[in-house]
């Protein structure tokens, strides 16, 4: 027996838990999960549970659709929003009834990427910053709740208590959170929790957005991380903070190159640009993530690198030393987060394995403002602009790809180019709007 499968029932005993959630997620990121009462606990320790892969999307056919979870014991946590009983939930790998790990897990994915990465020593780190919206129902219609802006308070920020009793709920969760307050846009909020290895922070961001929809639903709210919820107001990012560590090293830091940066930093920023139209695909993943990712909301539109400016795709914040790390701006909170690390990690590390140099970082340039025309001499290309062309990009680009299992990749594109069709296809409401009275 080994020792941390008996420790946590053991754990499990003495808290008093009556339920566990059993929980993973999906190919497009939605978290899933199947309860178990606390007596099958022992069982589902050591063989697993049971459950229909092909009811789950990007999974199996019915034919082969006997799957098991494998909980990873590490991620144990009491949820502390339920109050008449105990539930814990444990994140778990998915199995095949072989025993195998299946290749349409995300978190299985993500795992393998960052094996590849450890066999030279390395460890890839990452924060993130996921803003969401707190919205309401009024007369039917979803509204936002408040007034506020970046950093506002009472008597604008009404959702103050909220967000707090989020971070409560969050630290207990195992989040060690840094900051949290209000955002840009009426009713929009960021909660940020510390860095750390990419898979707990994949596994980090599926807890929050879980403990956020679950604490604004008892409140009668609903929130929301979908990447642009109104138009002419800022959307929700979710900018994604990057180094590589060999132990305690930042490989990303030289205290004697003139600006703090190694030569794996740029190669990394290199291959971030090299394939940034591909991996937006994974990355910023509806057809309303393109809504966001146009000029003058903080959101990037252009591929470049600076260090004082926050209109490029990627930011060199100031911090050296163990705090030196690119910003990778264009991911939304929509993103599979399992995924999104897959082809981040893929993009940078084929800059670094290629030595691809970033050249010079536009500092001082607001790249909203700058002409096509100047643009183009820089030789500076755009993100796509639809969910359409980034796909096209993701299928061209064998880097990406192969951060993918087949499994992931084949449902993948063939969901969101669904996706696509059906929203092409659709009358929209700004075109009964803009037409059909003048036509
Ligand atoms: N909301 C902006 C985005 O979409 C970011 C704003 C900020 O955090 N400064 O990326
Ligand atoms: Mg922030
Ligand atoms: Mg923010
Ligand atoms: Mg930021």
């Amino acid at each position: 027996m080994s020792d941390s499968l008996k420790e946590t029932l053991y754990k499990i005993k003495e808290l008093k838990i009556d339920f566990l959630r059993l929980q993973f997620v999906d190919v497009l990121g939605i978290p899933k999960n199947v309860e178990i009462p606390v007596k099958r606990a022992e069982v589902a320790l050591y063989e697993g549970v049971g459950f229909d892969g092909s009811s789950i999307e990007g999974f199996v056919r019915i034919e082969e659709s006997d799957m098991k979870l494998f909980p990873d014991v590490s991620t144990f946590m009491v949820l502390p929003w339920e109050e008449e009983r105990k539930v814990a939930r444990m994140i778990c790998d998915v199995k095949k009834p072989n025993g195998e790990l299946f290749e349409g897990c995300p978190r299985t994915n993500l795992k393998r990427c960052l094996e590849k990465l450890s066999e030279r020593g390395w460890a890839l780190k990452v924060g993130t910053e996921a803003e969401f919206f707190i919205l309401r129902y009024s007369e039917g219609k979803i509204v936002t709740s408040d007034k506020g802006g970046y950093f506002d308070l009472l008597p604008l920020d009404t959702e103050e208590g909220l967000r707090r009793d989020m971070v409560i709920a969050l630290e207990k969760l195992g989040l060690n959170i840094e900051a949290a307050h209000h955002e840009v846009g009426h009713s929009q909020h960021e909660i940020d929790f510390e860095y750390g290895d990419a898979l707990s922070i994949a596994d980090n961001i599926i807890t929050l957005k879980i403990a956020v929809k679950t604490l604004a639903l008892r409140r009668g709210y609903v929130a929301t991380f979908m990447p642009k919820p109104f138009f002419g107001v800022a959307g929700s990012g979710m900018h994604t903070h990057i180094s590589l560590f060999e132990g305690e090293k930042n490989l990303f830091y030289d205290p004697q190159s003139p600006d703090g940066l190694s030569k794996i930093a740029r190669g990394f920023i290199a291959g971030l640009l090299q394939h940034a139209r591909a991996y937006t695909a994974i990355t910023n993943p509806l057809v309303n993530s393109y809504k966001r990712l146009v000029p003058g909301y903080e959101a990037p539109v252009y591929i470049a690198w600076a260090e004082k400016n926050r209109s490029p795709l990627v930011r060199v914040p100031p911090q050296r030393g163990k705090g030196t790390r690119a910003e990778l701006r264009n991911p939304d909170p929509a993103c599979n987060p399992y995924l999104a690390f897959s082809v981040i990690l893929a993009a940078g590390m084929d800059g670094v394995d290629r030595e691809l140099d970033p050249g010079k970082p536009l500092n001082n340039v607001n790249l909203y403002q700058v002409s096509d025309k100047e643009r183009e001499e820089w030789g500076i290309d755009f993100l796509p602009s639809s969910l359409e062309e980034a796909l096209r990009f993701l299928e061209e680009d064998e880097v990406i790809k192969n951060a993918l299992t087949p499994h992931i990749l084949d449902y993948y594109l063939r969901a969101k180019r669904e996706e696509w069709k059906e929203y092409k296809n659709t009358v929209h409401p700004w075109e009964i709007e803009r037409y059909l009275e003048l036509y």
